[in-house]
């Protein structure tokens, strides 16, 4: 069997993206997954979002509801709502196509800021 088929459900990874996971405690797992206009099905493990080698806690977005956004930090634990980063790479592509490139993290975040192409 060829090595990639080994690897073929794992998600590509980043070689950017900081390898810190954290597992949701069943609790917040539950209450993520049943709050009014979940954005998303929660998972119980979380992938931190920033860059690798990056300063203080570890990010990830847990779970959007309306225009409320949860952020999980760790390893101190903490839920809390915030923010997305204000800052973005600038306009891309044509002008009468262009879309500000925004970052995905959260608010205040260490590291160097990700988006789509800010890597
Ligand atoms: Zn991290
Ligand atoms: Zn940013």
């Amino acid at each position: 069997m060829p090595a990639a088929m080994t690897h073929a459900y794992r998600e590509p990874v980043d070689k950017r993206q900081c390898p810190a996971a954290v597992t949701l405690p069943p609790a917040d797992l539950d209450r993520f997954d049943t709050m009014p206009d979940a954005a998303f099905t929660m998972v119980p493990q979380l992938r931190c979002e920033l860059v690798a080698g990056h300063g203080g806690a570890h990010s990830a977005l847990v779970q959007g509801s309306g225009y409320d956004l949860h952020w999980a930090s760790w390893p101190q634990y903490a839920v809390e709502k915030a923010s997305r980063c204000p800052a973005a790479a600038g306009p891309v592509g044509p002008p009468h196509l262009q879309e500000p490139e925004i970052c995905l993290l959260r608010e205040g975040h260490p590291g160097d800021h990700y988006g789509e192409t800010l890597f």
